[in-house]
């Protein structure tokens, strides 16, 4: 068995430090809810360090002065040693957050494509434009690093989401500090560690852990940190945004979402329900792009609901680290009593709340079974807020005006899943769906190199393929005249006529 450390410490300029506190906080199994180690609580004092020797590294040490095939070599280094580590970085994930490790090795290997895809796309993709002005200017654009990078990271995906950033930052130049979530310590502390074995220049990655309101605040509120991304809840990004203002930080911000997925009659029906169930079911249902509303056209209603009865009564419920797990408990007790909670206001509002038993083996873990919710209207509560657990909210509606109209009245904007045969009405549907990304006829497949992001309440910015870079560096316009342009001449005229006169 992998050996998990009994103390996980912060890593700054290139060393693991304690906390300036002195204190740890415990983390937690969420299939034992017993402790699995204790994590070094960072405060302002430990950002405060680690910013001084990111701005440090990006000022005065290599870094983006680097030719670009050296630096790149330290990330495809990374990816390396990530598939090297794949299998620890996997179990160390599902001991942390509950996911099934079926699923986070698949995540493991994502996350040293991420590091890879980044190096191509800087190599190929970081270009600029010239703009030949008449026969005056030659005009042309440059990206050039922004500077220190504030990373700030949730816990449901927890390695992919820190590498998504982390990756594109480095790549363009940038220096960083990682925020991971306090429920989530353990792989940022391995990739850590896989950075210093790569031997990055010191203060170039640095990883702060500890609690939001405390180590993530006085990150955003530092004044040499020029930019911070951020994924997690609406809630928590939009005072993020605001505590960020006084230092006119740039935002990335990647949060929540409330994806319909709509079913017409014509839909190929195995493979949409295939499709909803693991858009739902996927990642313990705590994942941002989840189709948990279910619009599902009249005619194929009862046919579908009882598909996937079926279903949620055999999927595989345990152990995350059971080959053979498709869903695995919630990341936290205290996330487990939100969607509970979630629950208790479905059965409130008048929905038929549709489960089946937990098996042996989870009395300890912090389960929810796979859930679903029926007669539920798109104004109640639970097909409006986002619950983040495996429970699907099921609708019905008659043509396509109305399914429009009900996947638009929310405040989320980020995904959304289109299934019918109708390849004119699948485009048609698509386009009117207000969310950043849309899937026809598939669940959620991603190329990295198209955009992410949402809109309305799901975010600002994309991150992804080359709109990263919008995010990741400075544009810079330099004009150069290349004929002598005309130059107004201020206070000349008087001086001229001043000449004549005398
Ligand atoms: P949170 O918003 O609670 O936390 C995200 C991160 O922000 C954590 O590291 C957290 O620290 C930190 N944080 C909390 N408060 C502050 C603060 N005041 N200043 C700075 N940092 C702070 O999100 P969750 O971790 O609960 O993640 C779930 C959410 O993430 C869901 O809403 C989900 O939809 C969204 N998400 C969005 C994705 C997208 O791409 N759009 C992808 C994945 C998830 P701490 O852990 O200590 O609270």
């Amino acid at each position: 068995m992998t050996f998990i450390q009994k103390e996980i410490y912060n890593y700054i300029n290139g060393e693991f430090v304690s906390s300036s506190l002195g204190r740890t906080f415990e983390n937690m199994n969420p299939y034992t809810n017993e402790i699995i180690n204790h994590v070094h609580e960072g405060a302002e004092e430990d950002i405060n360090l680690a910013v001084k020797a990111a701005k440090e590294a990006f000022e005065n040490g290599p870094w983006r002065s680097l030719k670009l095939n050296d630096r790149l070599k330290y990330l495809y280094e990374i990816a390396i040693k990530i598939e090297e580590n794949a299998e620890e970085i996997a179990f160390l994930e599902s001991v942390d957050t509950g996911l099934p490790i079926k699923q986070t090795r698949k995540m493991a290997k994502r996350a040293a494509e991420n590091f890879r895809f980044y190096c191509e796309m800087v190599k190929n993709r970081m270009v600029g434009e010239a703009y030949k002005v008449d026969d005056e200017f030659i005009n042309y654009t440059l990206h050039k690093p922004v500077g220190v990078a504030g990373l700030i990271t949730p816990w449901n995906a927890p390695f992919m989401l820190e590498t998504w950033k982390i990756a594109p930052a480095l790549a363009t130049g940038n220096t960083c500090i990682l925020k991971p979530a306090e429920w989530s310590p353990l792989t940022a502390n391995k990739l850590a560690e896989i950075i210093n074995d790569v031997g990055l220049p010191k203060g170039v990655f640095n990883v702060v852990h500890g609690f939001g309101e405390i180590a993530g605040a006085a990150l955003v509120a530092h004044e040499d940190v020029q930019m911070i991304s951020f994924t997690g809840e609406t809630k928590t990004g939009s005072e993020i945004m605001k505590n960020g203002a006084d230092t006119m930080k740039r935002f990335s911000m990647e949060l929540g979402g409330k994806s319909p997925i709509i079913v017409f009659d014509d839909a190929n029906f195995e493979r949409a329900v295939d499709a909803c169930i693991w858009g739902i079911f996927s990642f313990n249902g705590e994942r941002c792009t989840a189709n948990s509303r279910l619009f599902l056209q009249e005619g194929i209603k009862d046919k579908f609901i009882d598909a996937l009865k079926e279903r949620v009564e055999n999927i595989t419920i345990g152990n995350p680290l059971d080959n053979e797990t498709e869903l695995g408990p919630l990341i936290h007790k205290e996330h487990l009593n939100n969607v509970q909670k979630y629950l208790t206001i479905a059965e409130q509002e008048g929905a038929e709340i549709v489960s089946p038993l937990l098996p042996k083996g989870c009395e300890k873990g912090n389960f929810v079974p796979p859930t679903l919710l029926l007669n539920v209207k798109n104004e109640m509560t639970v097909a409006q807020e986002e619950i983040f657990g495996p429970v699907l909210s099921i609708i019905t509606f008659k043509n396509e005006e109305e399914v429009i109209r009900m996947a638009n009245d929310v405040k989320y904007g980020l995904a959304g899943y289109v299934w019918t045969q109708d390849i004119q009405r699948g485009h048609r549907i698509a386009s009117q769906v207000e969310a950043g990304m849309i899937w026809v006829n598939s669940q959620n497949v991603r190329d990295l190199r198209t955009p992410f992001g949402g809109a309305k309440y799901s975010g600002i910015g994309r991150e992804g393929g080359h709109y990263g870079f919008e995010f990741y560096t400075e544009m810079q316009v330099i004009h150069v005249a290349v004929a002598d342009v005309k130059i107004p001449q201020f206070g000349k005229k008087k001086l001229q006529q001043m000449s004549k006169e005398g």
